[in-house]
């Protein structure tokens, strides 16, 4: 499996959790942007390679505007029969999705949108600078239904600033109400260098206590395994036919393609990252066709597990153990702790995370 992602950073308003790599930027400096993304894809020449699944991520795609959306999605089509692809993906903001941008979409074989969501509570919404609204959320459904477009993701948000878990239980009913394939639940981040982050510090933001988040997080996944999705990743949640294929990609240690400021690679033995700034991302492009900014070690065995216990089903033990000529617990003795503390079990020959072990999960990493 091969995927390819692009990133756009561009955003109509900042989030006060966010760092993903973003900005506020004039039309001008989108289209530069535009520009250098497809020097960018002509640099891996795609046209040669097969391509399985496509994901346009942000920042806020859905952010440009129609003729922006046409160039960069003709542009691709150009280059990749997304006929042949297996998933194409775009990230959207449920406020920008109109009737004419979800034909758009179809038209040019996107056949998944993830929504932007977060919370279906304006207050929290407001309180972390989102723009849109709950209704806005149900407009995009059926804006992109009545395009075709029925494969559709939302990514929800837990542990907001002065969110209960009433609130969480509230938000889980509401999406049960929705025709979607697909949810993605994180627990808020709190990021350096964030807007959340410094208001916390000057106590102008409260976040809840670890046991609460583990509370929130127990009753999500209760919640939705009983419901029809079907928990496959520590924070994804799927019904039957609809895991994400490009996120697997990542999970399954497969090569992606990342096109785009800061975008992240895997990619011939390599792993790398481009530039985050758009400015110095376009500028290198323009020189050298590319905007890598440094290429890293791969590490087959620990990435393997490291990605692979995100599944729910776990790492296959048999087959790495052949892949890597290594025995299990001479290589990594401290496992056996950690099936007795019940933070990792074997079930059909697969190491995996317990429920305990999806809250821990970074202390069990951290044996990789
Ligand atoms: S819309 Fe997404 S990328 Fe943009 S600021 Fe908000 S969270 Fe960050």
């Amino acid at each position: 499996m091969l995927g390819l992602y692009i990133h756009i950073p561009f955003c109509k308003a900042i989030c006060s959790y966010c760092d993903f790599p973003k900005e506020i930027a004039n039309i001008d400096k989108q289209n530069a942007y535009l520009k250098a993304l497809i020097k960018e894809m002509e640099h891996y020449n795609l046209a040669a390679l097969t391509i399985d699944t496509i994901y346009i991520g942000g920042g806020t795609p859905s952010a440009l505007n129609q003729d922006q959306l046409h160039f960069l999605l003709s542009s691709i089509k150009n280059v990749i029969d997304v006929t042949k692809l297996q998933e194409f993906t775009i990230e959207a903001n449920p406020n920008d999705i109109t009737l004419e941008k979800a034909k758009l979409f179809y038209d040019f074989g996107v056949n998944r949108i993830s929504l932007g969501v977060q919370t279906f509570n304006d207050y929290h919404l407001r309180s972390v600078n989102r723009k849109h609204t709950n209704n806005d959320v149900y407009h995009a459904i059926n804006a992109l239904h009545q395009a075709g477009i029925a494969n559709i993701n939302i990514d929800l948000i837990f542990n907001l600033p002065k969110q209960k878990l009433e609130d969480v239980q509230r938000d889980l009913e509401t999406a049960l109400t929705l025709n979607i394939t697909h949810i993605s639940y994180y627990s808020l981040i709190l990021e350096e260098n964030t807007k959340l982050y410094y208001d916390v510090l000057k106590k102008k933001a409260v976040i809840n206590d670890e046991e609460i988040e583990a509370e929130m997080f127990e009753t999500i996944i209760k919640t939705l395994k009983s419901s029809a999705f079907k928990h496959y990743e520590i924070s994804n949640f799927a019904k039957e036919g609809y895991l994400s294929k490009h996120n697997l990609i990542y999970w399954r240690n497969h090569d992606y393609i990342g096109i785009g400021a800061g975008s992240h690679g895997k990619y011939q033995q390599q792993r790398y990252f481009n530039h985050r700034s758009v400015k110095f991302y376009i500028e290198q492009v323009n020189a050298i066709n590319h905007g890598k900014k440094e290429r890293y070690a791969y590490e087959p065995l620990r990435d393997t597990f490291l990605l692979g216990l995100r599944l729910c089903k776990g790492v296959n033990i048999a087959a790495i153990e052949k892949e890597y000529a290594i025995d299990l617990f001479t290589q990594y003795p401290k496992l056996k702790d950690y099936i007795k503390q019940e933070l990792v079990e074997i079930v059909d020959n697969h190491l995996r995370l317990t429920n305990k072990g999806l809250l821990l999960g970074n202390e069990v990493f951290a044996i990789f």
